[in-house]
């Protein structure tokens, strides 16, 4: 059975609300409350930022243009410019430029996905058991606010893949492998709207935010920009802007560039590699994952806890749709066809990895949902009580979970994850680097989102967080880390 979070929202709202403590409200209802994202920019933050502005694009631009000039080869490029064989603007004058069919493709695909966010409601929760969708709640935001969603990922998802597989199959409306031929004019398209959504919730944050209180204003130009100012910039009631472009459209997008890089291979060799299958199997099986746990994603750090900025903007434009899609694209370049063994060793390792991403998740939803009252591993849950207070100076009460999953180490559904990335990774042989930028990029990611979202617990929870980190005191590998 999967999370219920409007239950989960509800009760969290309501244990909370009769905790409130009315006399500490007004003690402290002027203090600013400092949970939440920083306030202040330290040097090393502001260095990453700009180092990631700057170098982000053209890292995506790297790794794109090696695949289409230098078959997914990393080191060529580099000993082409170093040898003076070639010069930065023979391999630019090389790169396909946008085109109109691309923007054409681009703005259709953005406006459809607007469509089916906007203006179809959920109807998938009203057959599939154990889906949670439709309006739901999000989590309490600093401001002691709380946004309702209105879930239809899943819905999307299934029509837009619908919609896919008739036309590679039946209507032929256009080719299945028409991601893939146009893959960097559309990269251009995919950073215009990146760049645009950025720079837009930057200006609205100023002049017509959502929620003025729940807006972060550092006063540091970069770090404003990319971390964000505004928290859920919305326009008008429905169009949150963090949830349509976390998951769509890169995510819904996520499955739709496997299937055409699959097309391609079967155009071009006249078959589809068991390593491609792999590759579109397990991803799938997370891209899914996530869009049946749209609801539970709410209360995930992207939604709950940050701002939006070019971070989340861009990154949901471009970054991801265009490396988390690597092993994809190596395989049609290189065909890999694994020997049985290798292939079943690696798809355990997915649905093993899967497993332990999903349980350990379920197992922090199971808990929170049900405050405490359920059993992990078939025994009552231990935990850790804790409190922290909303900007308005309303004391909450909270509960950390040293049970489970989440009693071997602080952050295990990062391990499943984690190892779920290697196990994509591992599908393209050993070749080439490129398709392994993806579990190296995970590694960094998720370790500093673990030393993000601790340092941002700490200052939310303070001493009890302490508490926490004695009783749990590893974070992504027991004994080790
Ligand atoms: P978590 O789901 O681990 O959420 C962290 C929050 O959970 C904390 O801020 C805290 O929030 C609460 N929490 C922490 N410890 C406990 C505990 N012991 N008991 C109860 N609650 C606890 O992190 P994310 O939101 O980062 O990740 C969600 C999933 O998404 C992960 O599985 C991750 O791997 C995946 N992910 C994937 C990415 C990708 O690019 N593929 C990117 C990011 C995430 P509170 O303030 O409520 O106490």
């Amino acid at each position: 059975m999967l999370p219920k979070d409007i239950m989960a929202a509800h009760q969290e709202k309501k244990t909370s609300e009769e905790r409130k403590r009315k006399s500490t409200q007004n003690d402290t209802r002027t203090s600013q409350v400092q949970w939440g994202r920083a306030w202040e920019v330290d040097w090393f933050s502001l260095a990453n930022i700009i180092f990631l502005l700057m170098f982000a694009p053209l890292i995506v631009y790297y790794f794109i243009m090696s695949c289409d000039q230098y078959q997914c080869s990393l080191i060529d490029p580099l000993i082409d410019l170093f040898t003076g064989n070639k010069h930065l603007s023979d391999i630019w004058n090389k790169t396909p430029t946008l085109t109109y069919r691309a923007a054409g493709i681009y703005t259709l695909w953005v406006a459809f996905q607007v469509f089916l966010y906007l203006f179809i409601p959920d109807f998938c929760h009203k057959f599939l058991p154990g889906y949670v969708g439709g309006v739901q709640e999000g989590a309490v935001t600093p401001a002691g606010v709380v946004n309702k969603y209105e879930i239809n990922g899943l819905q999307a998802w299934i029509i837009t893949h619908v919609l896919w597989f008739a036309n590679a199959y039946y209507f032929h409306w256009f080719s299945p492998t028409i991601i893939f031929d146009n893959w960097i004019p559309l990269l251009w398209c995919a950073n215009v709207l990146g760049y645009a959504v950025s720079t837009f919730a930057m200006i609205k944050s100023y002049f017509f935010p959502t929620n003025a209180k729940d807006c972060k204003f550092t006063g540091n130009f970069f770090y404003d920009y990319m971390m964000g100012i505004e928290f859920n910039p919305r326009i008008g009631k429905w169009f949150d802007f963090k949830l349509f472009f976390n998951g769509r459209p890169g995510i819904v997008a996520w499955t739709l560039i496997n299937l055409s890089y699959a097309a391609k291979q079967q155009e071009l060799y006249g078959q589809v590699t068991n390593s491609m299958i792999l590759v579109n199997v397990l991803q799938g099986i997370y891209v899914l994952d996530f869009f049946w746990n749209e609801a539970w994603y709410l209360k995930t750090i992207d939604i709950c806890h940050d701002h939006f900025g070019w971070y989340l903007g861009w990154g949901d434009c471009v970054w991801l749709p265009y490396l988390y899609t690597l092993q994809g694209l190596y395989l049609v370049y290189h065909p890999v066809q694994l020997g049985t063994a290798n292939a079943i060793g690696i798809l355990m390792l997915g649905l093993i990895s899967y497993y332990i991403f999903r349980m350990t998740n379920h197992q922090k939803d199971l808990f929170r949902r049900t405050n405490g009252n359920c059993k992990i591993w078939g025994k009552k849950p231990e935990y850790i009580e804790c409190s922290y207070m909303s900007v308005d100076g309303t004391k909450y009460y909270s509960k950390l979970m040293t049970s489970g999953f989440w009693g071997w180490a602080r952050h295990f559904n990062y391990t499943g994850d984690l190892m779920g990335s290697l196990a994509y990774c591992l599908t393209c042989g050993f070749e080439h680097i490129l398709p392994y930028f993806y579990i190296v990029y995970m590694t960094i990611l998720l370790t500093h989102r673990c030393i993000r979202d601790e340092h941002r617990c700490f200052s939310k929870y303070g001493k009890d967080w302490k508490r926490y980190t004695a009783a749990v005191p590893y974070r992504l590998i027991p004994g080790i880390f």
